[in-house]
């Protein structure tokens, strides 16, 4: 029996990052004290009281199907914040909650993209971009920021290839994963104007908006003529270390909401109410909680900053938000893949090789800034050295 030739078209291009990652994992599994600094799974746990709030609500009932774009009490709370904090009036019906920000970028793509069209994605990239454009049978189109750039997406190459492929959407990532990097506001201008050039709609995944340590958060959303075109991914993952309870959102116009609403009826069919009523409490508590979780990763950015300061091995890409840095190790001669193997078999630390991202991060390493204070400043020390004692 065959299956569906899609299975195939939804996998990653993230080569060696995953087998890395498996072997660090393996690697710890058989005992051996293995320094993760791959993936962004924030090392705090979420916080007690949100678990109470969770918790009260299911033993209060709220355990049956729930409005399925979301309770209308959660999608008021998001539309409020995005006003309080864009200045753009946001509605309810501009809102539809979907179980985290990889529910919402899947939706927001089948929404928007038939098969056979074509949809772009700005690289380096979050792994599962290229994978979740294709899921509904897209062809997913890859632009490259380059390294010398600061990894800023250039207006120029986003209408290239707009125009070359006939594209229908652009996927962008502010503040960054992988590199760490905030678009600035000329850059999302860049943005702006190709997206209305080009008609595209414009899929904007910002769900690292509360660690900026740096400049601001922009959502392209409040520029003049983008908010009829753009989709916002928000997700609790990050700003409240919610990874496991699956929780995010879409924000947009209401004909791209409703068409979500109708993919989440044939699909997951709502977001768990008490979820749902931990994520309103959570969101309730407002910037406080925030910042209490973006800390540690702004403190870690520091950190690395220090640890590799003047180093001509490890080159740190500047690093102003999310909870990576990115650094350019091509003085090394070696590529990103295969210092990323030795250092985990040589040195016991786990880092993703930029390659996993994307051939526009190649050379490049990725370091998840998710362990405490002291074991990432002596991974970093031992990395430094690492790299320094293989320059040619
Ligand atoms: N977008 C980016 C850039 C990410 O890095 C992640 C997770 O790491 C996600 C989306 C998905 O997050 P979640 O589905 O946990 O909300």
């Amino acid at each position: 029996m065959k299956l569906a030739a899609r299975n195939a078209h939804m996998m990653g291009d993230a080569g060696n990052g995953w087998a890395i990652l498996f072997r660090a994992r393996e690697m710890i599994a058989a005992g051996e004290a293995v320094t993760m600094l791959t993936i962004g799974e924030p090392d705090v746990k979420t916080d007690p009281a949100i678990l109470d709030a969770m918790d009260a609500s299911a033993r209060g009932g709220n355990t049956g199907y729930t409005d399925i774009a979301g309770q209308h009490a959660l999608r008021a709370e998001i539309a409020d914040r995005v006003s309080a904090r864009t200045g753009l009036q946001t509605r309810p019906e501009n809102v539809v909650v979907t179980p985290g920000g990889q529910a919402a970028l899947f939706a927001a793509h089948m929404a928007l993209l038939d098969a056979g069209d074509s949809g772009l994605y700005v690289a380096p990239y979050y792994p599962t971009y290229p994978g979740t454009i294709r899921s509904g049978g897209a062809r997913a189109v890859a632009v490259p920021a380059r390294p010398e750039c600061g990894f800023q997406p250039e207006a120029a190459a986003l209408d290239a290839a707009a125009r070359t492929s006939g594209a229908k959407t652009l996927l962008i990532n502010s503040p960054n994963n992988p590199t760490g990097v905030i678009y600035t506001r000329e850059t999302l201008e860049g943005v702006a104007e190709v997206c209305q050039r080009c008609d595209l709609w414009l899929i904007s995944d910002e769900v690292y908006e509360t660690q900026v340590w740096e400049g601001a958060h922009i959502s392209p959303r409040t520029l003049p003529g983008m908010a009829e075109r753009t989709l916002v991914i928000g997700s609790l993952s990050k700003s409240h270390a919610m990874t496991g309870a699956r929780i995010g959102w879409i924000v947009g116009p209401e004909t791209a909401v409703e068409a979500v609403h109708q993919l989440a009826i044939n699909t997951t069919y709502g977001v768990p109410g008490f979820v749902q009523d931990a994520a309103l409490y959570a969101l309730r508590q407002g910037a406080a909680m925030e910042a209490r979780n973006a800390a540690p990763y702004r403190r870690r950015r520091d950190i690395a900053a220090r640890v590799l300061a003047g180093s001509q091995a490890v080159r740190l890409i500047h690093p102003a938000g999310s909870m990576y840095v990115m650094a350019d190790i091509r003085a090394t001669g070696l590529t990103g893949d295969a210092f990323a193997a030795r250092l985990l078999a040589e040195e016991k630390i786990g880092v993703m090789p930029g390659e996993s991202f994307g051939a526009a991060a190649a050379g490049h390493l990725r370091i998840a800034l998710t362990q405490e204070d002291g074991l990432l400043e002596a991974a970093l020390a031992r990395l430094r050295a690492f790299a320094e004692a293989r320059m040619p």
